[in-house]
C-alpha cells in the first residue's frame, strides 16, 4: 500500500486543522473537570459536538444524503487524528455515531434515516447499545431478554448490563429474544428503544476509576412500536454483528495519536523524576521500556493504515478488525504499566494533589486500561475470531 497521502487528502486535512484552530475549545484539560458533575461534563461533550455538527463536521465519513460528509475512511482517519492532535475533547455520542448510526445506515428503513440520523450527528440525541447481558456477554447469542409481539407493538422484559452512557441516553440498539425455539443465532432481533418509556430503569454500576460510566439497563413490559424493528424480525444476530465490526474497525481509530502525546509527556516526566538518584530517564531499563512501547505505537499507527486501506478496498471493516482491537488494548495495558514504573509513587497521585504529574491523569488512565481488553469483545474472543475467520483454523469452542 502506499503510505503517502494525495493531495486531496493533505487538502482535506489542512482543512481540518484549520476549521479546529479557530473552534477547539481551551479549556479543555482531557478529563472532567474537577468539581463538575457527570451530567456537566456531559452537557460540555454535547455542546462541542453540536459545534462540531453546525460546522459540517460531524460524521465525516456519513454520507452526505444522511447529514455527513461523505469522506473516504482515509479521511475520517486524518479527521481523528486532526483531533486528537489538537487534544480535542472527544464527542459526545460516540456510540451512536461510530457504530449505531452507521447499522442504520446500513439496515434502516427510509423512515427510521429519516428519524434517527440526524439527530445523532447533533448530539441531540443519544444513544447506547443494549447487547450484554449478566449471561450473554462474549457469547452474545445466549441473551435472554425477550421481546413478545402484541398487535402493533413488541413488549420487552428482561436486563442489560454495562450499558455505557446508559444513564444519559435516549435511545438503545436493542438486542432481543424474538423467537425462543429456534437455534439461538437465530431467534434475535434488533429494535430501536426509547430510553424514556415506561419501564425502563437504569441503574449505575461503579467502575474501579470511581466514575459510573457504563449501567444496567431493566425492562418491565417496555412497549416498543414494530416500525422500531431495525433490519428483519429474527435476522438480529446479522444487524447486531455489523455493529460490533464497525465497534472493532472503528473504536481505536486516532488511538495512535492519543498514546504518542502521552507518551511524550511520559518522557518529559522520565527527565524529572528520580531513579537510583538520577533522573529515570538516563536508567538503561526505562530508556528499554520507554523504546519498546514508542515502537509498539508505530506499529500500531502502520496496522491502522493498512487496515483502512483494505477496508476502502472491500467496503465493510472485517475479521481483520479484531487484530487492531487486540493490539490497541494490550499495548496501552503495556504501556501504562511503564507509566506507572516511571512514575512511581508519584502514580497513585489523584487530581487535586499539588504533587501530581498531570493532575492524576496516570492513576486514571491506568484503571480505565484493564477494561480496554474486555469492551468491545475480549482479547480471548477476538483472537478467536482471527484464528477461524482471518486465519481459517477449525473453531476452538
Ligand atoms: C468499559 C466497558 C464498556 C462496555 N460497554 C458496553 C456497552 O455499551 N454495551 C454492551 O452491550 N456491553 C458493554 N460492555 C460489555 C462487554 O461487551 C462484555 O463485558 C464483553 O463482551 C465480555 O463479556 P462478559 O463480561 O459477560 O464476560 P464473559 O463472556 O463471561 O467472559 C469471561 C471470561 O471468559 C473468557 N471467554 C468467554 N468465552 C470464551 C471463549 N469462547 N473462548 C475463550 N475465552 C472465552 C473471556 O475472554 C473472559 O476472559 C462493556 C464492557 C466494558 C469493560
Amino acid at each position: 500500500m502506499d503510505l503517502n497521502y494525495t493531495a486531496e487528502e493533505q487538502k482535506f486535512r489542512d482543512d481540518v486543522r484549520s476549521w479546529l484552530e479557530a473552534n477547539v475549545p481551551t479549556d479543555w484539560t482531557g478529563r472532567k473537570a474537577a468539581g463538575a458533575s457527570m451530567e456537566e461534563h456531559f452537557g460540555y461533550l454535547r455542546a462541542w459536538q453540536k459545534r462540531v455538527f453546525d460546522g459540517g463536521w460531524a460524521g465525516v465519513s456519513w454520507p452526505r444524503e444522511y447529514g455527513g460528509r461523505g469522506a473516504n475512511l482515509m479521511q475520517q482517519a486524518i479527521f481523528t487524528e486532526e483531533m486528537a492532535r489538537v487534544s480535542a475533547p472527544p464527542l459526545a455520542n460516540i456510540l451512536g455515531l461510530a457504530l449505531i448510526g452507521p447499522t442504520i445506515i446500513a439496515h434502516g428503513t427510509p423512515a427510521q434515516k429519516e428519524r434517527f440520523l440526524s439527530k445523532i450527528l447533533s448530539a441531540d440525541e443519544i444513544w447506547c447499545q443494549g447487547f450484554s447481558e449478566p449471561n450473554a456477554g462474549s457469547d452474545l447469542a445466549a441473551l435472554l431478554t425477550e421481546a413478545r409481539r402484541d398487535g402493533d407493538h413488541f413488549i420487552v422484559n428482561g436486563q442489560k448490563v454495562w450499558t455505557s452512557y446508559g444513564w444519559a441516553a435516549d435511545w438503545c440498539e436493542l438486542v432481543v429474544r424474538t423467537d425462543p425455539a429456534v437455534p439461538k443465532h437465530k431467534g434475535l432481533t434488533v429494535l430501536l428503544v426509547d430510553m424514556h418509556s415506561p419501564g425502563v430503569e437504569v441503574r449505575p454500576l461503579r467502575q474501579m476509576t470511581g466514575e459510573s460510566e457504563f449501567n444496567e439497563v431493566f425492562f418491565h413490559d417496555v412497549r416498543v412500536p414494530v416500525e422500531n424493528v431495525l433490519g428483519a424480525v429474527n435476522d438480529g444476530w446479522n444487524v447486531a454483528i455489523g455493529t460490533l465490526m464497525h465497534e472493532r474497525a472503528t473504536l481505536g481509530a486516532g488511538l495512535h495519536i492519543i498514546y504518542r502525546r502521552q507518551f511524550q509527556r511520559l518522557v518529559d516526566i522520565a527527565r524529572k523524576v528520580e531513579r537510583n538518584g538520577a533522573p529515570a530517564a538516563s536508567d538503561p531499563v526505562v530508556r528499554q521500556k520507554l523504546a519498546q512501547i514508542y515502537s509498539e505505537i508505530e506499529i500500531m499507527r502502520l496496522n491502522q493504515m493498512r487496515s483502512l486501506s483494505r477496508i476502502s478496498q472491500g467496503g465493510a471493516p472485517g475479521p481483520e478488525g479484531s487484530i487492531q482491537k487486540i493490539f490497541w488494548s494490550e499495548l496501552n495495558q503495556r504501556f501504562q504499566q511503564v507509566a506507572q514504573e516511571v512514575l512511581g509513587p508519584y502514580a497513585q497521585l489523584d487530581k487535586g494533589s499539588e504533587f501530581a504529574f498531570d493532575d492524576g491523569q496516570w492513576a486514571y488512565t491506568y484503571l480505565r486500561a484493564r477494561g480496554n481488553t474486555i469492551e468491545a469483545g475480549t482479547s480471548e474472543i477476538q483472537r478467536n475470531i482471527i484464528g477461524h475467520f482471518v486465519l481459517g483454523l477449525p473453531r476452538s469452542y
